[in-house]
């Protein structure tokens, strides 16, 4: 870390991640783990440079290719959901985007497996996360729509782009009993986090979230 990056750490960001956590507080996030962390990272090397000022505010930011990062609290309900009813084993995230959500579910789960559409995002993720230690994340650039490309189950799928119903194939790489967690447009924009029993969904909780939407193919850098 440069100089210039302590000192502005030093300056800036304690008190603003400090306000931060306290929001998250007020709004029922309890997982102290989780919110030590979210304390501790430096949000503003995930968002675009010229809103590094914002980062640490209740609102969603650029964070390059017309994508946003979501507002602390949806993250944190959603990695919350995930910290009460998961198995802490595999995971899988579609929508890396700047990798600041893999960045936390790579500190509760043993393995995080992350897709991304955009090139672009998907290298400067891997990089940012990799530069920061982070080693139990396998990234992949693809259409996370049709899922893990290996036969491997999870024990969770969050995707972290909004769509109006569950991608089928999805639901297909969870294990019996998985959670699914989800941001769906429809009868209005939500996130959801359901449990997998049979071929029904038990769903576990709901709070009005908005996201960039999930889109089909890929694209180049
Ligand atoms: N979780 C991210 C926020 C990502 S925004 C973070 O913490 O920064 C949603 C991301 O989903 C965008 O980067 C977008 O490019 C990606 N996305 C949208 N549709 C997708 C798809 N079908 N497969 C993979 N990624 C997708």
């Amino acid at each position: 870390m440069s100089l210039d990056d302590l000192n502005w750490l030093v300056s800036n960001t304690e008190p603003r991640a400090t306000k931060m956590i306290q929001h998250l507080r007020a709004e029922g996030i309890a997982h102290e783990e989780l919110l030590a962390l979210m304390g501790n990272l430096p949000r503003h090397k995930f968002v675009e440079p010229a809103f590094s000022h914002l980062a640490y505010s209740a609102t969603p930011l650029p964070i390059g290719r017309n994508q946003t990062i979501s507002q602390p609290l949806t993250v944190a309900r959603m990695t919350q959901w995930l910290l009460l009813y998961a198995r802490l084993g595999r995971v899988l995230e579609v929508g890396t985007g700047s990798g600041y959500q893999t960045r936390i579910l790579s500190h509760f789960f043993n393995k995080v497996h992350t897709v991304e559409r955009q090139q672009w995002l998907h290298l400067q993720a891997k990089q940012r996360l990799s530069s920061m230690g982070v080693k139990n994340v396998e990234y992949l650039f693809a259409d996370g729509q049709t899922g893990w490309p290996h036969k491997v189950e999870m024990d969770a799928v969050i995707i972290t782009a909004m769509a109006s119903k569950i991608p089928l194939a999805l639901t297909r790489c969870l294990k019996p009993q998985g959670i699914l967690i989800m941001p769906i447009d429809h009868p209005s924009p939500q996130i959801g986090c359901w449990r997998k029993e049979g071929d029904r969904w038990k769903r576990l909780g709901t709070e009005a979230a908005f996201f960039v939407p999930l889109l089909e193919g890929m694209e180049h850098a």
